[in-house]
């Protein structure tokens, strides 16, 4: 049997790249691997997917991505676990969510083989980019574009599927102060806020801007019909430590069902007496929270940063401060939970790890 593996067309980079990297002072995003997956689908189906050197690519001025937006990401990591494997996490479930957000865009999906193929092989060939040092990880970016060149507006018929990579760091920004945004909306219910597709990220740049300016590092978006809801933080999930359970807002379409929110939300239902609430979640409740002190945590969830800590949220003009998270913390007992996990340091009873022998 001729396994799709096989049919890979590997051309290989001259002479690698990964000793420029310093991999004790990663910058997200700032070295791409070597090599990246590259496949075609036209007429109605997936050409055979080919492995090249990181570097341009040619298009038409008239790619339809380019005007009308149907593009779409996913972000995952991959570990160097203790027992020398490289561990990708949860593949399976960001392919999932790549063929939602591939639906709601018009977009054919990529097939289970297709995407396992294209990461294992894309891993073994660029094997070395992947950091040991503590906490640091290879990000991986696969995505997806219309590449029909044509003016008029149309669903494309051709498509590039591509898989990046990169060295990143653990995540070390210092705690968000956060601006509850009143104006501005990120998505509304039945738009394309459930989706990673490329237009909601152009779309945020401006309000983000704004409250960079007010001095904010991120927003707190609220719902689009009252800005009384609340939906994410910046580019991730949130979550709240209320009267001592974790409450975070229930998914909707106008929320990206983030994988991080997911893994969190199982294993707080499996920590010792911690209870979930998924569920609508108001900025009311939140200042109410403050103001009894029943708020003892807030944070942003992801795979970038994994966790991170929220210090400030500005309600109706007040700056509430949340104390800083020690090491009893929820957040900081998820985060080396799930780290665990990833680097096989702790059984792996939900089957999210995915080890690729190199
Ligand atoms: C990617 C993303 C998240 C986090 O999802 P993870 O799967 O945990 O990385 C949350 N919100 C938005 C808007 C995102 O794009």
């Amino acid at each position: 049997m001729t396994t799709l593996t096989s049919e890979f067309a590997v051309e290989r980079v001259k002479k690698s790249r990964v000793a420029e990297v310093d991999f004790n002072n990663l910058e997200f995003g700032r070295h791409i691997s070597d090599h990246m997956v590259v496949v075609d689908y036209e007429n109605g189906q997936w050409g055979s997917p080919s492995i090249v050197p990181f570097g341009e690519m040619k298009f038409s001025p008239a790619m339809l991505s380019l005007h009308y937006g149907q593009a779409v990401f996913e972000g995952m990591k991959a570990f160097h676990t203790k027992d020398g494997s490289i561990n990708i996490f949860r593949p399976h479930k960001h392919l999932d969510r790549f063929n939602k957000s591939l639906h709601r865009m018009c977009m054919p999906s990529v097939p289970e083989e297709l995407w396992l193929s294209s990461l294992k092989r894309l891993i073994e060939i660029d094997k070395e980019w992947v950091p040991k040092t503590e906490g640091a990880s290879l990000y991986i970016r696969p995505f997806m574009f219309a590449t029909e060149s044509r003016l008029g507006v149309k669903v494309s018929d051709t498509f590039k599927f591509v898989i990046l990579t990169s060295p990143v760091g653990p995540y070390q920004a210092k705690p968000y102060r956060l601006k509850v945004e009143n104006k501005y909306v990120r998505t509304a219910e039945g738009g394309t806020g459930f989706a990673k597709c490329a237009g909601n990220y152009g779309g945020a740049f401006y309000p983000t801007q704004i409250a960079r300016e007010e001095g904010f590092d991120q927003i707190l978006w609220t719902d689009s019909k009252e800005h009384k809801y609340i939906d994410e933080v910046g580019m991730m999930n949130v979550m709240f430590v209320l009267n001592g359970k974790l409450v975070t807002p229930q998914l909707s379409t106008a929320i990206l069902d983030g994988i991080t929110r997911d893994s969190i939300l199982t294993l707080a239902k499996e920590m010792a007496g911690f209870s979930v609430e998924e569920r609508k979640v108001s900025i009311d409740e939140i200042e109410q929270g403050f103001i009894k002190g029943t708020l003892t945590e807030a944070f942003g969830t992801g795979t970038a940063a994994v966790v991170a800590p929220i210090s400030v949220i500005h309600i109706n003009g007040t700056d509430y401060q949340i104390p800083s998270a020690g090491p009893t913390s929820f957040q900081l007992q998820v985060k080396q939970k799930l780290h665990n996990i990833r680097m096989g340091l702790e059984p792996d009873t939900h089957e999210w790890n995915y080890l690729v022998k190199v």
